[in-house]
């Protein structure tokens, strides 16, 4: 069986000429299907740039990047938001929900985006917000909403569609600690449920409940277990 995710020497290079900044260097990296990986290391240190490339939201700058045995490098644009949309959920620290709709509105829509017919979308927008707890508040706008009850919206909006992976940009970091905790027992249940994840974090603590991890410094893998 290949990995779900390999990254094999992977570079990202920002800028140009003086103002070149190197956010990864060499950076090789496989994440088995079932996994849960927590991505440690300072602010700074390339955790989202990482992420991002993972994610198919930005290409590397060397190296290649099989995700589910297909390499990325290799796909056209509508090839890769074709395969992002049905392979990816994304859950960011901002949340990322947009204040003019409500709940299930905002879970619905990269469903619409995907093409899915409306009551089809509908049904699995509501599976959805029914597993993170947020039925009863479907028709609230973000606003109002607790912080904790608009990551369960997104993270309602990244399971929608049963992505096989989930990335995670420190899900918890905009958190007070009992709505993180909420957070994570929902993240750790999606893993359960056998859909890999990969979380950034700088939260030590958490981190020590996830097994596998590894920690960037500089744009690099310094620890891996
Ligand atoms: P982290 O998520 O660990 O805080 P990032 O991956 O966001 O780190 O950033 C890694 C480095 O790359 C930082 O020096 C950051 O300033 C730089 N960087 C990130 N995104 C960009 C960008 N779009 N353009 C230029 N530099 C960037
Ligand atoms: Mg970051």
């Amino acid at each position: 069986m290949f990995p779900l995710i390999k990254l094999d020497g992977i570079s990202k290079i920002y800028g140009v000429g003086e103002n070149k900044i190197s956010a990864l260097q060499d950076v090789s990296l496989e994440v088995n299907k079932g996994d849960m990986l927590a991505v440690l290391g300072n602010s700074g240190s390339g955790k989202s740039t990482l992420m991002n490339i993972i994610g198919c939201l930005d290409l590397p700058s060397k190296g290649k990047y099989f995700l589910d045995g297909k390499n990325v490098a290799s796909m056209s644009d509508k090839q890769l938001s074709f395969v992002r949309g049905k392979t990816i959920g994304f859950i960011f620290q901002s949340f990322n929900l947009i204040p003019t709709l409500n709940a299930l509105e905002n879970v619905e829509l990269p469903l619409a985006y995907r093409g899915l017919a409306k009551t089809y979308s509908r049904e699995l927008a509501k599976d959805a917000l029914e597993k993170v707890g947020l039925l009863d508040r479907m028709r609230h706008l973000p606003s109002e909403l607790s912080g904790g009850q608009q990551q369960r919206v997104a993270i309602a909006r990244a399971i929608a569609s049963s992505p096989p992976l989930i990335l995670a940009d420190e899900p918890t970091g905009n958190l007070d600690s009992k709505s993180g905790r909420e957070v994570m027992e929902l993240i750790w249940q999606l893993n359960n449920d056998g859909h890999t994840v990969v979380i950034i974090t700088h939260d030590q603590k958490l981190a020590d409940s996830i097994p596998l991890k590894i920690v960037i410094s500089d744009g690099k893998i310094v620890q891996k277990s």
